[in-house]
């Protein structure tokens, strides 16, 4: 392995020459499936379809785990990155009705909400002083137009201007355009212009059109998704990338979808960030889902390390696996956990009881607790803090590596 000195705080662009340096282990070494992969890494290949494909059967999850380690470790060295975030939903009322979706709510249903510019600076008030980022997505609010998130944006960055504002999925952005008569290129310019920082990149689902018919049936195409990223990245506006997985696709349905974010990549170019998570089904629509145990949650995790080599970074997402597998993801392909959250619905709808309570030091712990460096990073990976050692307590209790 490699030492932390050799690698830089923000990672090392020099990593497919680090991993040709390092010691492979013999369960990688004799394996042909990924002793190839190892070697079309090192060699500037590309792990191909047929590769991806023989990974999701491979019957040993330390072996497969091992190399995406390894890549990571080339890559990061022991550095695992997360932001001092918050989340905040703007709305849970929605023109759809996705299948595997627990958070949207008819105009009508008494749980039903839209926050107000100032209810939105007001949830955001209390953290202000310690977060660098709110994360806002929402539903497909039926009267909403590009005014109203102008409004909320210029009032959020003249209230907190250090705050980078991350908000928007691509079908919400189609959503806006359409309704607003505006082209995609036009909406973003002039929500850029009003702050808005990034885009978070859900809404992905499984980018392969049987499968998000039978989920999200009238959610943006899997080429429109992948358009309105390209968009952005040419208008200069950072993106990250998701999967849901363990619903109804095939496991070669999760490689063609790899594939496509891919290419994409090779295209724009503007992805920072690849977050794959299960879908929980507990108070969701989608009796057919083929759930995802642990062992393919970890798989995932690492197979997208490897497969995608043009996308830096790939996140624990603790909302969905919770903070024991999350911890596991970090020795398994992941350098980046989401993140102190503060708030969150949409995974908690749907059944996750990941604590909301985190703070920066807590899951500064968590980090160390995989035997990784936590460095706090802000929203676009261009500053960097490490995190000193948390103060020994006997208490906690280490997860089992693998
Ligand atoms: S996933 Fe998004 S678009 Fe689909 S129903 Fe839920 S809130 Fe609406």
């Amino acid at each position: 392995m490699l030492t932390d000195d050799a690698i830089p705080l923000q990672g090392s662009s020099n990593w497919r020459s680090n991993l040709d340096a390092m010691d492979v282990p013999e369960h990688i070494s004799t394996d042909s499936t990924l002793s190839t992969a190892l070697r079309m890494l090192i060699e500037h290949g590309r792990i191909d379809e047929d590769i991806g494909n023989r990974m999701f059967s491979h019957d040993s999850l330390f072996a497969l785990t091992a190399l995406a380690n390894m890549v990571k470790q080339a890559r990061f060295g022991t550095n695992v990155y997360f932001n001092d975030n918050l989340h905040v939903n703007t709305t849970n009322i929605c023109v759809l009705a996705c299948r595997f979706c627990a958070f949207r709510k008819g105009p009508r249903h008494s749980d039903a909400y839209e926050l107000s510019v100032e209810e939105y600076i007001h949830r955001i008030e209390p953290y202000s002083e310690v977060i660098n980022e709110v994360h806002s997505v929402g539903g497909l609010h039926p009267s909403w137009t590009i005014e109203h998130y102008e409004e909320l944006y210029r009032e959020t960055k003249s209230r907190f201007p250090l705050i980078h504002i991350k908000s928007l999925t691509a079908v919400e952005l189609k959503h806006i355009a359409k309704r607003s008569n505006l082209s995609i290129h036009e909406s973003l310019r002039r929500l850029i212009a009003a702050g808005l920082g990034s885009l978070p990149g859900g809404g992905a689902e499984i980018l392969v059109d049987s499968v998000r018919d039978r989920i999200c049936h009238g959610k943006e195409s899997s080429q429109e998704y992948l358009t309105i990223h390209q968009a952005a990245h040419e208008l200069g506006l950072p993106t990250n990338c998701t999967m849901l997985f363990g619903t109804v696709e095939t496991t070669a349905h999760r490689i063609q979808h790899m594939m496509k974010l891919r290419n994409q990549q090779d295209i724009s170019g503007g992805f920072q960030c690849f977050v794959p998570y299960p879908y929980l089904p507990e108070f969701s629509r989608l009796p057919d889902a083929q759930l995802a145990s642990v062992n393919e949650i970890l798989r995932v995790i690492a197979i997208s390390r490897l497969m995608l080599d043009n996308i830096p970074h790939i996140k624990a997402y603790r909302m969905n696996i919770g903070d024991d597998v999350g911890c596991l993801a970090l020795q398994c392909g992941a350098d980046d956990i989401d993140g102190t959250v503060g708030n969150e619905e949409i995974m908690h709808e749907a059944g996750s009881t990941t604590p909301l309570d985190f703070n920066a030091e807590d899951l500064a712990g968590l980090i160390y607790q995989s035997n990784s460096i936590p460095v706090k990073r802000n929203s676009i990976y261009s500053e960097f803090a490490l995190i000193p050692p948390p103060i020994k307590n006997d208490d906690i209790s280490l997860p089992i590596a693998v």
